[in-house]
């Protein structure tokens, strides 16, 4: 079966994880702080907070910005639960802007329609780069100065992309920016993530919220400290921390991220000329070079999904589904969301399908998938 999404783990990866397991610390040790510094540097953001996931990393954003009960976060529907979850965690509640169908991503009208009838406005507005397209983050801005909210970038898709000629993640346009290194994202820790900022009050709160609410630092303190034993918990923070296995793994990825990033344009180009002629409404290339491709996603025109899926598994192509809207999960509804609150998102969802990419993917392996959607389309 050759799989939707994988990592790409070489030997240099191997010996850096191993070299940890030999060395004094395997957590709090040297290899998160470096590659803290690392994200930072290639992102071009002042901070990076390392944490043990992208969810994690969503939950201490939220916190960090004071999100809380009696607030709504607003995010997209047609992301992974865990962009609006971040909102629940915090005891505010969540609502949607429904999609724009050429970009996938939230849209802006929508966005700014939304605000202008708004009763109660959000606290904070969780973007998601669909696929690795930014969003188009410099009108989303502009609308935040305008009615005050915070903008979290949910970039677990586009680590290695650009907006603007600068990386995704350098929060020109956003208070944090968050990544996830699942397999199957740009770059790897096993599990892992982290949160990108500009501002100094902010890495503040997302390392006392990832580690316990429990703080060293004494421009923080409410007491004196005694002495260098001391530390004091002023939040109810959690343990979020990455270990160093993981970091020192992050660090060896990052190296080859540009690697792998061309690659997987490469291969969407080759996507685009080869599935052309397919009744298949194709990925917007506006942002082919800009893009971090995380998923290529085309939707069907006239074919029945669920067939189309089953005929493809059955004939060895891992395809999948990005994604079952949000509000359209049995725990939503039964916050009061339907079906039919966010048409765009819907119709996309019953048409989309999901084929293999990823930098390890032969280009006999791409030839073998549309061989196949040929011949199932046909
Ligand atoms: C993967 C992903 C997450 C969650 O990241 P984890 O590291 O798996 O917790 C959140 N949002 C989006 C859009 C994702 O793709």
């Amino acid at each position: 079966m050759i799989p939707y999404g994988k990592h790409a783990v070489n030997q240099t990866d191997i010996d850096a994880v191993v070299k940890v397991l030999e060395q004094q610390f395997l957590t709090q040790g040297e290899q998160v702080p470096a590659f803290e510094q690392a994200l930072a540097t290639y992102c071009q953001s002042q901070y990076a907070v390392a944490v043990n996931s992208g969810t994690s990393a969503l939950h201490i954003a939220c916190l960090a910005i004071g999100v809380g009960e009696g607030d709504v976060v607003w995010t997209s529907p047609l992301s992974f639960v865990a962009s609006a979850n971040c909102a629940l965690y915090c005891g505010a509640k969540v609502d949607f802007v429904d999609i724009d169908a050429v970009t996938r991503n939230l849209c802006v009208d929508n966005l700014a329609q939304k605000l202008a009838t708004a009763t109660q406005l959000p606290k904070a507005l969780v973007v998601v780069h669909y696929a690795g397209v930014s969003c188009d983050m410099q009108a989303i801005s502009a609308l935040a100065k305008q009615y005050g909210f915070a903008v979290i970038e949910d970039a677990c898709h586009g680590l290695g992309g650009q907006y603007q000629n600068k990386p995704i993640g350098s929060c020109q346009y956003s208070d944090m920016t968050v990544l996830s290194f699942h397999p199957v994202k740009s770059i790897t820790t096993a599990e892992g993530g982290a949160v990108l900022t500009n501002n100094p009050e902010l890495q503040k709160q997302l390392v006392l919220y990832a580690k316990h609410g429990i703080t060293r630092d004494e421009s923080l303190m409410q007491q004196p400290s005694p002495g260098d034993w001391y530390y004091e918990q002023i939040a109810l923070g959690f343990n979020y921390r990455l270990s160093d296995l993981h970091a020192a793994l992050g660090i060896s990825q990052l190296n080859r991220l540009d690697d792998f990033i061309q690659r997987r344009r490469r291969l969407v180009k080759n996507y685009q000329q080869q599935l052309q002629t397919l009744p298949l409404q194709l990925p917007d290339m506006q942002q082919v070079d800009t893009s971090a491709w995380h998923i290529y996603t085309v939707a069907l025109k006239e074919h029945d999904r669920r067939q189309v899926f089953n005929a493809l598994k059955a004939k060895g192509i891992g395809v999948n589904v990005h994604y079952i809207p949000i509000h359209l999960q049995p725990y939503y509804r039964q916050l009061g969301f339907k079906l039919g609150d966010f048409p765009i998102a819907e119709g996309f969802y019953h048409r989309a399908l999901t084929l293999p990419l990823y930098p390890d993917l032969s280009d006999a392996e791409q030839t073998q998938v549309v061989d196949v959607l040929h011949e199932v389309l046909s």
